[in-house]
């Protein structure tokens, strides 16, 4: 407890004395752009893994990162998704699921749970769905790997939990609103993101590039300026890490990492639209080859 009061005297002389005019601006309301749901683990820390600002993300928290599906229980969740899409006019939800999550695991050991924390097998009733499928479509798998598949699929679960919302269905009805999963690593700090068209999770800046490309944003033609040294090593690079066979999750987790800095590199640089999309489509295989050895996910 000494530590916190310690804390919010720190906080004050810090933060508060750095970001005065923020906090004033803030105090007359809120507009945050992210709804972002995720589980209480105090491992996960919403603002500081997305580096952003307070006012900037409104937080729903509990085990598991659960929605109730629309009906099913009025716990607070029901409410503040309203609120957030409805009188915030949020159009951007992420459901962030974690890395080694107690209440995935507690999936697998309900019996105990209905005697010990009957309130926390009532609460992981909500993820039932998610229990079932795994169970029922990886019977091969066990220990993490299998925590592994619990928490991608129960954040795809609780997606469609959330679309059972009359607002949100009206909502994205009018392509006024997205939903993104997301998968946090503790150890290693990383997010993947669900792609729904090759059923796997992927570093999220491959899909932000692929959006851009899409949409042309990049469209201005900055090939002059191709023959800089920094554009030179980057493609020297992009192509070393194409001849890579990564063999362990570790390697390709690595590779993967490499290639969102190299990405990231190469538009800072200013590599050309054509050019960035044609080393995005020769890595569109290799990616999902290493994704599938980092996540093990089976169709
Ligand atoms: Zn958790």
């Amino acid at each position: 407890m000494k530590k916190l009061i310690r804390g919010l005297d720190e906080f004050r002389r810090t933060y508060v004395h750095d970001h005065q005019e923020l906090l004033e601006q803030l105090s007359h309301g809120q507009k945050p752009r992210v709804l972002f749901i995720t589980c209480s683990d105090s491992r996960v820390a919403p603002n500081l893994i997305t580096n952003t600002d307070v006012g900037e993300l409104f937080v729903i928290r509990n085990a598991g990162n659960i929605v109730p599906p629309f009906g099913a229980a009025n716990g607070g969740e029901g409410g503040t998704i309203e609120y957030a899409i409805t009188a915030l006019g949020i159009e951007q939800v992420i459901i962030c699921g974690h890395s080694h999550c107690g209440a995935m695991k507690g999936l697998l050991k309900l019996n105990k749970l209905q005697a010990d924390m009957p309130l926390v097998y009532d609460w992981l009733k909500h993820a039932e769905s998610t229990r079932r499928l795994v169970l029922d479509n990886y019977p091969h798998q066990s220990g993490e790997e299998l925590i592994e598949t619990l928490v991608a699929e129960n954040v795809l679960i609780q997606i469609e939990n959330l679309k059972t919302y009359p607002m949100v269905r009206a909502k994205i009805h009018q392509g006024k609103l997205n939903i993104y999963g997301w998968i946090y690593e503790i150890e290693t700090g990383e997010v993947l993101a669900y792609d729904a068209k090759t059923h796997t999770y992927l570093p999220p800046q491959s899909q932000l590039l692929e959006e851009e490309v899409s949409q042309g944003v990049r469209s201005c033609d900055l090939e002059s300026e191709m023959t800089s040294d920094n554009l030179k090593s980057v493609r020297a690079k992009l192509e070393a890490l194409l001849a890579v066979t990564p063999h362990s999750p570790g390697a390709a987790q690595l590779a993967i990492r490499s290639l969102k800095e190299l990405f990231e590199e190469a538009s800072e640089f200013g590599m050309a639209t054509r050019e960035l999309r044609d080393y995005h489509s020769l890595f569109a295989e290799p990616v999902q080859t290493w994704a599938r050895k980092v996540y093990a996910r089976v169709n």
